[in-house]
Formats: C-alpha cells, structure tokens, sequence
C-alpha cells in the first residue's frame, strides 16, 4: 500500500494534512528527550518492523446541536472520532491483514502529531494547528515505502508550544486541572472520569453538568479555534437514545434498546451499561442541584 492509496482513503473521510516520519528519527528524538516531563514513558513498539509513521489530522466541526430538555450531550470529538475510525481502519485493514502497514492503537499519536510537526501542543494538553484548529482527530499508521515509490520524510519538530503568554484554557477550566506549564492534571480533569470505570469525587461529578462525554470548556475558550468548520455539524441529539429517564428508569430491564444505538454515537468501548446508567445518577443528581 502507497502514501497515495492511504491519500485516497483519508479523502473520502474528511479534510485531512499529514506528515510522515522515518522510525529511527522517532527513536533517536525519544532517547534524547528521555527526561522530558511532559512526554513521560512512551511506548513506540508497534512501530517495530516498519520503516515510519505516518500520522494524520481529520477536521471536523465542534458545533453541538441544541440539547433537548432532560437529554444529556456529548463532546462532537467523540461523535466524529468514532466515526472516523471506524471508516479508517475497515478501509486500511485488508493492507493491515496483509501486513503492509500497521494502525496503530496504542502509540502516543499526540507526541507524534507534536514532533512530525503537524500541531502545537495548547496549555490545555490539546494538540492545535494553523488550519484545523484543535478540531481535528489523529490517526497513526505504520509504513514500509513500497517499490518504485519515493517518500518525502519530515524531519523532527522540537517546538512543543506556540501559546504563548496566553492563559485563557487554564482560567476556564472549572476544576484547575491546567498549569502554565501545559501539564494536565488528570486527577483534577472532569473528563479523565467520564464513563471509565472509576469513582467520581463527588466535587468533579458536580461540575459535570449534562455531560456524557466530553468536557470541552478548555477546548471552546481557545483563540486557536476561531474559525468555523464547513464540514456539517453532528446530528441533533436523538431524543430516545439521549433522554437520562430513559436510563434510569429501566435499569432492571431493556436497556439494550437504549444502549445499542448509543455505541453508534460514542462506540462499544464507551457505550457500556454499568457505565452510563453511572453518568446518568451524576447528572440526574446535577440537576436536582440546581
Ligand atoms: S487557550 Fe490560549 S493557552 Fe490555552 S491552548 Fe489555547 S492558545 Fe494555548
Ligand atoms: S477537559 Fe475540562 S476539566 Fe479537563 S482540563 Fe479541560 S476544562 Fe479542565
């Protein structure tokens, strides 16, 4: 499979740029960098075998539908990035199976988007660039450059920020989960705890508000995103799958009608029972609250 087959596939996704970078450049850039804070372990073994990476930046458009009364939301990303995976890795698995490229799902595609020089880091740990704003989903696959194809790499980016003294992600954030350093603080991030399994502190659950999935407010401040999309905005929330009651009300029998069409909108991984029912006695008590 060539640069330009994967072109062809991202093309019938959505607007998209991309970079690639050679494997070794990768390898040598995280030896030297080892002792960086804000890039931590990272594990590129799923690049093993495969001469580079080629990381992509999707568009789509953040505007959210008006949320009908007593429905819960979602953050667009999780809508559009479901999709668009879903679409990427059933084009690019045949040449997967085939073993001509890899995609990758465990690699860190923020640090790669970072250093192939396809977006900024923002002080809210979201990866920005001139054209997509932070509205963009990444995706990473590993390449070998085929026969008769000639490849032009990038080389490695070493600019982590273009923020500067701007601070309005870190006044916005409503549980100060950001520093000026552009650390996240994920035990304080309303987000790291929505539908994961975990325990919500009862002072994060309140600031959740109506949210299933996805925060945002970090996101929504930033001067990075100015621009409007002309990509078409997600569906209006569908009232059935959207409407908390729904949930709550028939949590001993028949919330599979609910959840099904659910994991269309966020995916399987997401969409789980115990889960959402969970996020449905936070915001219903959100809304009592207030
Ligand atoms: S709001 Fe300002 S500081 Fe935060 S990511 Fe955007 S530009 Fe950077
Ligand atoms: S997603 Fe929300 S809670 Fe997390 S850092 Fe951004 S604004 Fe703060």
């Amino acid at each position: 499979m060539t640069i330009k087959d994967i072109e062809n596939i991202f093309e019938k996704t959505s607007p998209y740029m991309y970079r690639i970078l050679r494997t070794a450049d990768i390898l040598k850039w995280q030896e030297e960098n080892s002792e960086n804070e804000h890039i931590g372990v990272l594990d590129f073994s799923e690049l093993e075998g495969f001469e580079g990476v080629l990381i992509a930046a999707l568009e789509y458009n953040p505007q959210e539908p008006e949320l009908p009364e007593g429905c819960m939301s979602i953050s667009p990303y999780y809508y559009f990035s479901n999709r668009y995976y879903m679409k990427l890795s059933n084009d690019l698995r045949p040449a997967e199976d085939r073993g001509e490229i890899r995609i990758l799902r465990n690699s860190p595609l923020k640090v790669l988007a970072n250093i192939s020089g396809l977006g900024y880091y923002g002080k809210n740990s979201i990866i920005h660039n001139g054209e997509f704003g932070s509205s963009m989903f990444l995706y990473g696959v590993g390449i070998n450059v085929e026969e008769n194809e000639s490849i032009e790499w990038n080389g490695i980016n070493n600019v982590f920020s273009d923020c500067g003294s701007c601070r309005r992600c870190i006044e916005a954030c409503p549980t100060g989960a950001l520093d000026e350093s552009g650390l996240l603080n994920r035990g304080k991030c309303i987000r790291n705890y929505m539908l994961e399994g975990t325990q919500v502190p009862e002072e994060i659950g309140k600031k959740m508000g109506k949210r299933l999935l996805g925060c945002d407010v970090c996101r929504n401040v930033c001067p990075k995103n100015n621009r409007l999309s002309a990509r078409e905005r997600m569906p209006d929330y569908d009232r059935e799958i959207f409407l908390i009651r729904n949930y709550l009300d028939n949590r001993e029998k028949g919330l599979k009608r609910f959840i099904n069409p659910l994991s269309e909108w966020i995916g399987r991984n997401y969409a789980r029972t115990k889960r959402v029912l969970y996020q449905c006695e936070i915001i219903d008590g959100n809304d009592k609250d207030v």
